[in-house]
């Protein structure tokens, strides 16, 4: 070493000290203007506050009649329950992602959606596996069929599940339509739930605004989706739900599984005025689309809203779960102060906001108990 300096001619200890002092204050300098220093968690005008969350209420407890229950399975996964009416998203419990050789995992089915009542009915956003792997299994549980639970969903998402069922298309599943109302009713007398379908289109997995598997299935499968590109997306829909419970308690739920560009596709969204108690919102790919959050936050004006999807997974820990291959994909950091900045910096454009609930995933115990559930009332 000491005769690569002599070569160099740095061998005396000050000129190396010399050189090698500007070097270091560039590089700092270069650092400084380089990385993005981190941020306060809270933008100025709001506040984050923790708690632990709630277990599920049952008949017969105070509230239960009136209390909006969100039970979050991971993913796009929601139950949406008001009393005994209740609604399900996009069935998938497997957790995984496979190029080749796609499963429903029976048992994962069984100990999540096979423990809950049968819903009213099932609203799937899209046809993708992380939206639609489960839901033929779900859809075959005795009890789902004895209640004859009805599905709704683009024409693709029928077809890819008809190849689990060697190509007969099941009477319980429907077509959705942008715009055309439907109603679902719940077990008990007075109860139901009218579902408008907002039709848009798979919010960009890239910057770029590329989307994977963004094709549609024309014709019934005949065998079983097996690879990733078995999974088109479809055609896709955002769900305005509004619930009537039994005892004549409402609440209007907007599931935005796809917020997409609002100056390419408005009409993703309700009419401007459209009252929405809660929204069910994408927090993956928030970057890749233009306006996202703020601007369909300034339009949907939702009282509370609940974060979605963001769990990847491709890991199983609850607390392990943001990251692929140890990537931040989600930023959720980024995304929460964009979605507080939404409401902190616009009191006037969006008077009506409450509260934003980050979930965890929700478990179901032994002894039937449920925790993790979001209540709103
Ligand atoms: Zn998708």
């Amino acid at each position: 070493m000491t005769r690569v300096f002599r070569i160099l001619g740095l061998w005396k200890r000050r000129r190396i000290v010399g050189l090698v002092a500007p070097l270091s204050v560039g590089v700092v300098v270069l650092l400084a203007t380089c990385a993005k220093p981190p941020r306060m968690p809270v933008v100025d005008g709001a506040v984050i506050e923790i708690r632990r969350s709630d277990g599920d209420l049952r008949p017969g407890e105070a509230g239960y009649a009136s209390t909006l229950q969100l039970y979050w399975f991971g993913t796009a996964c929601h139950l949406i329950r008001l009393g005994d009416l209740s609604v399900l998203t996009d069935p998938f419990v497997t957790n995984d992602l496979k190029l080749f050789g796609m499963e429903s995992d029976p048992g994962r089915v069984a100990a999540t959606l096979g423990r809950i009542p049968p819903p009213d009915g099932v609203l799937v956003n899209h046809s993708h596996h992380d939206h639609i792997l489960d839901a033929y299994a779900a859809m075959a549980l005795s009890s789902w069929r004895e209640r004859e639970v009805p599905l709704y969903g683009g024409r693709s998402g029928l077809n890819v599940l008809a190849g689990f069922d060697g190509g007969s298309v099941d009477p319980r599943w429907h077509t959705a339509a942008h715009g055309e109302r439907f109603r679902i009713a719940g077990g008990k007398a007075g109860s139901y739930a009218e579902i408008t379908p907002f039709q848009t289109r798979h919010s960009p997995h890239l910057k770029c605004g590329y989307t994977f598997a963004d094709g549609l299935v024309e014709k019934p499968r005949t065998s079983p989706p097996r690879k990733l590109t078995d999974f088109q997306s479809g055609e896709v829909f955002n769900y305005l739900i509004e619930m009537h419970g039994p005892g004549g308690a409402r609440c209007n739920v907007f599931y935005l599984g796809a917020p997409f560009d609002l100056g390419v596709s408005p009409e993703s969204l309700p009419p401007v005025g459209t009252r929405i108690d809660v929204a069910i919102i994408l927090a993956p790919s928030a970057d890749n689309i233009p306006g996202y959050p703020e601007k369909h936050l300034a339009r949907l004006r939702a009282r509370q809203l609940v974060l979605s999807h963001f769990n990847t997974f491709v890991r199983e820990d609850p607390d392990e779960q943001l990251a692929i291959a140890g990537r931040d994909v989600v930023k959720m950091p980024k995304l929460s102060r964009d979605l507080q900045a939404a409401f902190a910096r616009n009191p006037t454009e969006y008077p009506e906001f409450e509260k934003l609930h980050i979930p965890a995933i929700t478990r179901i115990e032994g002894d039937g108990r449920v925790r993790n559930v979001i209540r709103i009332r």
